[in-house]
């Protein structure tokens, strides 16, 4: 399965996103885990990005097409979580997959309001002490998924690909909607007709 999940900040992407690879034994691929893990180490990727990372902008496409290209190159199956996050993005990511002939099977938008995404990030921020969780960024980083992300969502839309979920709900009653909406999915790039061989000759 390749899966991408989108939605804002504070929405439960990295939480279910986890679910899924978990159920589905394919890695999660979280830019922002990758980018705070590289600014952790200190390499040179994470003293770059660290001050965009604390301001709660975003890391030029260039940069982050590259680092993805590099992530995704062998995978067959992948939980997306946090790319793309601008047009630009969504059409290297698009233009990539196409040349590797390893297409999405579904984009996921999880849906909630600024106000509920508002209070998770504040909580978040008081537990795990993320420097982008303190109000300043966080209004950045909303301001930005509005102005920037919304349009990813929109190009998923129009090519059919997306199925919303209401995220407002609890983790399970989350999970639960995503996993049926995977249940509709047929994996694309396999075999319209199946692989059983069978059924190859008497369609
Ligand atoms: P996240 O954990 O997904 O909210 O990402 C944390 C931070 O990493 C973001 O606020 C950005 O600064 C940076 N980041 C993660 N993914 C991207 C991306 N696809 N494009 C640009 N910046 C990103």
């Amino acid at each position: 399965m390749r899966i991408l999940i989108l939605g804002p900040q504070g929405s439960g992407k990295g939480t279910q996103a986890k679910l899924i690879a978990k159920l589905h034994d394919v890695p999660h691929v979280a830019t922002g885990d990758i980018l705070r893990g590289a600014v952790a180490e200190g390499s040179e990727l994470g003293q770059r990005v660290q001050p965009i990372l604390e301001r709660g902008d975003l890391v030029p496409d260039d940069l982050m097409v590259d680092l993805i290209r590099e992530r995704l190159e062998d995978e067959h199956g992948f939980v997306l979580d946090g790319f793309p996050r601008t047009v630009p993005q969504a059409e290297a990511l698009d233009a990539m997959l196409l040349e590797i002939e390893k297409p999405l099977d579904v984009v996921l938008l999880l849906e909630v309001s600024d106000d509920v995404a508002v209070d998770r990030l504040l909580q978040r921020g008081a537990e795990e002490h993320r420097p982008d969780d303190e109000p300043e960024a966080i209004r950045n980083r909303l301001r930005l998924y509005h102005g920037l992300t919304e349009p990813v969502v929109e190009r998923y839309r129009s090519g059919g690909m997306l199925v919303s979920v209401d995220g407002e709900q609890t983790v399970d009653e989350v999970f639960g909607a995503i996993e049926d909406a995977l249940k509709q999915v047929r994996p694309m790039g396999s075999d319209p007709l199946g692989s059983d061989p069978e059924r190859v000759q008497s369609a």
